[in-house]
């Protein structure tokens, strides 16, 4: 039997709408459907754009028929709601940007658009990308398409759910702090951050402008190269985007780690990682091994100290940020009396309690008497987290471990415990702290069917051995055949 349209990833599209046995119309309607018959249980959309959407695969199709064959011409894409976009209500997941239609596009975006990418709509996230579960945004909480009383995985799991219920055939998310690798995890689905600078932030509302990174959602790991090639490169808008050339990530998935010295670091597997998340990860790597990978342990000293930094320099950075939120500029405005008032009350009702609690903490840890001890040293130990790193990738190609500690946790199990919460964070950190390249592949499932995530870490720029990797692995198990069935059958 064939695949159904929306279950086909997006190199099986592009070869079907080459050959001519189905349009980007019927492609898109197909997944239009899908969304319509599955999105109600999973709630990964918060702004539907299905009529833009048909217009958008119409245009493809006439550029197909004029002889075009651009990368993503056709494909049905969801986009992380962090991510400006003209004319398309853009709410960060946040109440205060409710109604708030971004004059511009994402470089990243725009990119994806001019290689013929077809916009579904815009995905649920925690509020402005603040969270690990989706349970922080401001309008709802995305269900896991493998249990839907389980979270996605946060902030971009509205893009991860999205792809896992096969509701895209691929999705944009952010990662400041592991954001699209931990709901590729918890989804069963690929997830890429690139380096810092990699993929232009233009457009990406700030979080942590030091950490923050547009990567990809997709059903496999030549997916993900592909989108990373067409969005990759460098941008006048942004200065930190990296004028490194790029190269085609495809060609670096030759299927073969053999020569490649894959390292294991003795602080990633400690005591709180979930058994079966521990055994499905060394499998992997042992695996990565029996394929012709050198394995070498390495040491990460400074690890223990990353989850403090991380929330030292990423509220700071949130703090200055948002500052520009203020019911005056942008979005929601509470209308109260005098300007001070106007303020106090546009943010007070506009953010959440998540939002609020770090623009304290990171106002407070950059504040006269105190700038010295808290942010000033975090960024001191960030610098030794980096040279952990560099001492590290002296030895080693790639560095494998788990994504998290554990699988999806239920719906409501740490919405109010903000510690455990930051705790699924633990691995997936030191990248970003780093500057960075980091990928999760499906590697397994729990005892209880959920999906479990291997992560590969590479160096800045590192991106072609990550991808080479990742691509051989999943080539050589079938994880990543495993679908979801969000809705239960009969409903
Ligand atoms: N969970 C982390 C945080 O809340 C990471 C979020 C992210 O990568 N955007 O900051």
């Amino acid at each position: 039997m064939s695949k159904a349209l929306y279950a086909l990833t997006i190199h099986e599209a592009l070869a079907g709408m080459r050959r001519g046995a189905f349009s980007a119309v019927e492609l898109t309607q197909a997944l239009l459907e899908r969304i319509a018959q599955t999105d109600s249980q999973v709630k990964a959309y918060l702004t539907l754009t299905a009529e833009l959407a048909l217009e958008q695969a119409a245009a493809a199709d006439a550029r197909r028929a004029a002889g075009d064959d651009a990368p993503l011409l056709g494909i049905p894409m969801a986009i992380k709601d962090v991510l400006c976009t003209a004319g398309v209500r853009t709410t960060c997941g946040s109440r205060i940007l409710e109604n708030f239609t971004p004059p511009y596009t994402a470089t990243a975006v725009r990119r994806l658009a001019e290689a013929g990418m077809v916009m579904l709509g815009k995905t649920n996230t925690d509020e402005f990308a603040m969270g690990s579960s989706t349970e922080n945004s401001g309008y709802f909480t995305t269900h896991n398409p493998w249990d839907l009383e389980r979270v996605p995985g946060g902030s971009s799991g509205g893009s991860g759910a999205a792809v896992a219920a096969q509701e895209a055939l691929a999705a944009l998310g952010t990662d400041t702090g592991g954001s699209v690798r931990l709901p590729a995890a918890y989804c069963g689905v690929v997830g890429l951050k690139p380096s810092y600078g990699r993929v232009s932030r233009y457009g990406l509302v700030a979080y942590g402008s030091s950490l923050d990174q547009v990567g990809v959602l997709a059903k496999d790991v030549r997916d993900a190269a592909l989108i990373l090639s067409v969005m990759a490169g460098h941008d006048d808008h942004d200065s930190t985007s990296m004028p490194a050339p790029v190269p085609d990530y495809a060609a670096a998935l030759t299927g073969d780690v053999r020569g490649l010295r894959i390292g294991l670091p003795d602080e990633y597997f400690i005591a709180g990682v979930q058994p079966d998340v521990e055994a499905a990860v060394r499998q992997a790597i042992n695996l990565l091994g029996e394929m012709g990978a050198e394995i070498v342990r390495v040491s990460l000293p400074n690890t223990e100290k990353a989850l403090p930094v991380y929330y030292l320099v990423a509220t700071a950075e949130a703090s200055a940020n948002l500052s520009r939120f203020d019911g005056v500029r942008y979005g929601f405005s509470a209308g109260a009396g005098s300007i001070l008032e106007n303020y106090r009350e546009s943010r007070g009702q506009g953010f959440g309690a998540e939002v609020k609690r770090r623009i304290m903490l990171g106002t407070y840890v950059l504040s006269a008497g105190y700038y010295d001890a808290y942010y000033l040293k975090a960024q001191q130990v960030r610098t030794l987290i980096k040279q952990d790193f560099e001492a590290a990738f002296g030895q080693v190609d790639v560095i494998a471990c788990p994504v998290a500690p554990t699988t999806a946790f239920r719906i409501g199990e740490k919405a109010n415990d903000p510690l455990a919460m930051y705790l699924s964070d633990v691995f997936t950190i030191t990248p970003n702290l780093a500057g960075m390249c980091g990928a999760s592949v499906p590697c397994g499932f729990d005892a209880g069917g959920l999906p479990i995530g291997l992560q590969l870490m590479g160096p800045p720029l590192g991106e072609e051995v990550v991808l080479r990797t990742a691509h051989a692995y999943e080539q050589a198990t079938t994880w990543h055949t495993h679908w979801a069935q969000p809705v239960a059958v009969g409903a």
